[in-house]
């Protein structure tokens, strides 16, 4: 639709808009602060989790203020959706980028030009054009808002360079309020971006990162691929985003997948843009997909409903980790973190970190915080806590919505195991790897074992009294607790930390070891009973109505060629469902429903209600 077309909302006060155009009765959080502090001309850096409501903390005070807010944001094909939901919303909203044809350009020129823009997304390249600049000088500005703000940091792994010039807008436009938004929770991060966005004096708004309706699992890997699929079967019908490593990891899980009736496809940088985007429009439009990706899937998707994130692979920190579960629940529904790693994971992230070709100083951040992750790992506590934690956040632990609280870990002291494993490292030279060491610990005489004269060492057989896959978890734990550390300039052998290693030795310090458990059980079984989707929240009868309502949801989607969730979330459908509205002025009571969408779409819901009814 030509924005010009869509009438103006008048100015307005901020609650008068969240319920007219977005249909919501009241300020999530801190949303409101943030939203009042920039109507008054301040500048902000808000920090919110995913789903929290960030977009809304830029798009009402560009709806409140006078002129065009300037939405600046990473990726071009998620804008389209983005400005699709406004239009439906009644928003006279524009997106501007080098996939627009020259007349669409020109229509978005006129309209900036006429004052006829409420907002405008744009990316970073361009903002940094003379041709841009010159535009935006020609127009009412009321605000920048910078999305995804962490692409300016190094830090982070969405670094973005042309995010850099961005701090030139504050001399460039002075007295336009910016308004930075971020989910990403580290420190240092949060530093980057007040110091490279010119935001050193902004207003900081930050809330709890806890993501109560994520519930998270880690298991070890044993079979993955069953593993995998028992998981999936937790959310037939769903869709999720399934993480591997490799591009190659990604192409024979998905083509697995759909051979065990998964439907799935796959996402990776290395396929051609066409088939990507092909692939992500899909996910975003369809109900019941699962997208197999690499991390290159994933940024400033703002799908609601996606039920569950998995990772077939350890991955990169424990910020990436947060950021990539991060992306179920957006609705505030019930979602699954899943994740299933091995000691083979920590030796790949260990070889990837050595053989990178960052200075050392990064390296050893960088190992710092896999060692980060992999305690999370391998924490008989609370994920949650564990996870709150790391970011400087207190939880008092007990979520009971992880796999830790559901099914508690017991521990056992481990100081003499720790002792055997760590003497196996030292008298061996610390030349080997996990696998020759527990072969040594448990006396399996073969080739290696013969050949280096192990087999006559007195640490040969000594753990004999615990299996092979024990040691293995003692291995990985000891490494957690950073009592050893892989080497990969001698493929992958582990090597003592020599302070912490001594005091073991001595029993000055104590090891604890979680226990293993198996792999399918309680917890499994607890989590998938807790997995309750929006569909299976509901009962009888309303949940047939929820299936008629889907259906129409679909129709009107399919006809617009946007994505279901444009024209109503799942929670709103939901509503729908149970509260039955059989009027106009009923239906605005829903919470999702504004004025805009009432009048597009009310009448076939109401409808589909009434016959249903009927
Ligand atoms: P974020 O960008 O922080 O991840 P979004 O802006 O995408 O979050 O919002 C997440 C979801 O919450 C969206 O479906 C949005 O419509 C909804 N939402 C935001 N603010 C409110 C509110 N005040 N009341 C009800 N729902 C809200
Ligand atoms: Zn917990």
């Amino acid at each position: 639709m030509f924005p010009g077309d869509v009438p103006e909302i008048a100015p307005a006060d901020p609650l008068d808009v969240l319920k007219r155009v977005y249909g919501f009765s009241a300020f999530r959080g801190r949303q409101g602060e943030v939203i009042d502090h920039v109507i008054a001309g301040g500048d902000a850096v808000v920090l919110f989790p995913t789903g929290a409501g960030k977009s809304l903390c830029f798009q009402i005070p560009a709806l409140c203020r006078d002129g065009v807010g300037i939405v600046i944001s990473p990726l071009i094909a998620l804008m389209r959706d983005q400005v699709e939901a406004l239009k439906q919303r009644g928003v006279r909203a524009a997106a501007l980028n080098s996939s627009l044809t020259r007349e669409e350009f020109l229509d978005v020129r006129n309209a900036l030009g006429r004052g006829a823009l409420d907002l405008l997304y744009v990316t970073p390249e361009r903002v940094a054009t003379p041709g841009f600049r010159d535009m935006l000088g020609r127009a009412r500005i009321a605000l920048f808002a910078i999305d995804e703000a962490h692409c300016v940091s190094q830090w982070g792994h969405d670094f973005r360079p042309e995010y850099r010039e961005l701090g030139q807008l504050a001399e460039l436009f002075p007295g336009v309020p910016r308004v930075a938004l971020t989910a990403t929770a580290d420190a240092h991060t949060r530093d980057d971006i007040a110091a490279q966005l010119g935001l050193s004096a902004a207003r900081v708004f930050s809330t709890s990162f806890n993501r109560p309706n994520i519930s998270y699992e880690i298991v070890e890997r044993d079979q993955p691929r069953q593993q995998l699929l028992r998981f999936l079967g937790r959310h037939a019908g769903e869709s999720g985003i399934v993480y591997c490593l490799s591009r190659a990891k990604v192409e024979d899980t998905a083509q697995w997948l759909n051979g065990q009736g998964v439907r799935a496809l796959a996402y990776h940088a290395g396929m051609d843009r066409e088939t990507r985007d092909a692939h992500q429009d899909a996910f975003l439009k369809e109900e019941d997909l699962c997208l197999v990706a690499t991390v290159a899937f994933g940024m400033g998707v703002d799908k609601p409903n996606v039920r569950y994130v998995a990772h077939l692979d350890l991955p990169g920190s424990v910020e990436a980790y947060y950021q990539e579960t991060g992306r179920a629940g957006r609705d505030g529904l019930p979602s699954e973190a899943w994740m299933a790693y091995g000691m083979a994971d920590v030796i790949q992230r260990s070889r990837m970190i050595d053989e990178g070709n960052s200075d050392d100083d990064v390296k050893r951040v960088e190992r710092a915080k896999l060692n980060a992750l992999l305690a999370i790992c391998e924490t008989p506590g609370c994920r949650r806590q564990a996870l709150l934690g790391y970011f400087g956040e207190a939880h008092p632990g007990n979520c009971g919505s992880c796999d830790s609280c559901l099914n508690p870990v017991e521990t056992w002291d481990g100081t003499e195991a720790a002792i055997k494993a760590l003497a196996a490292v030292f008298r061996t030279g610390e030349r080997f790897g996990v696998g020759h060491l527990v072969d040594v610990l448990v006396g399996n005489v073969n080739d290696k074992t013969t050949r280096f004269g192990h087999d006559a060492m007195p640490v040969f057989g000594a753990g004999r009294d615990l299996p092979a896959k024990t040691w293995q978890s003692i291995y990985r734990q000891l490494l957690a607790a950073g009592l050893v550390r892989v080497d990969h300039t001698a493929f992958g052998a582990l090597r003592l930390e020599p302070e912490e290693a001594r005091a073991v030795f001595r029993r000055e310090r104590e090891v604890r070891f979680r226990k293993d458990r198996p792999t399918t059980g309680k917890a499994a079984r607890a989590a998938s009973e807790r997995a309750a989707s929006a569909r299976s929240a509901l009962e009888g009868d309303d949940k047939a109505l929820f299936e008629a309502l889907r259906a129409t949801r679909t129709a009107i989607a399919k006809e617009l060629a946007v994505p279901p969730y444009v024209v109503f979330p799942d929670t709103t459908l939901v509503a729908f469902a149970t509260q039955r509205p059989a009027s106009r002025a009923a239906m605005l009571e829903v919470s999702g429903v504004g004025q805009a969408k009432l009048e597009r779409f009310g009448d076939a819901f109401l409808q589909a209600i009434a016959a249903h009814g009927a």
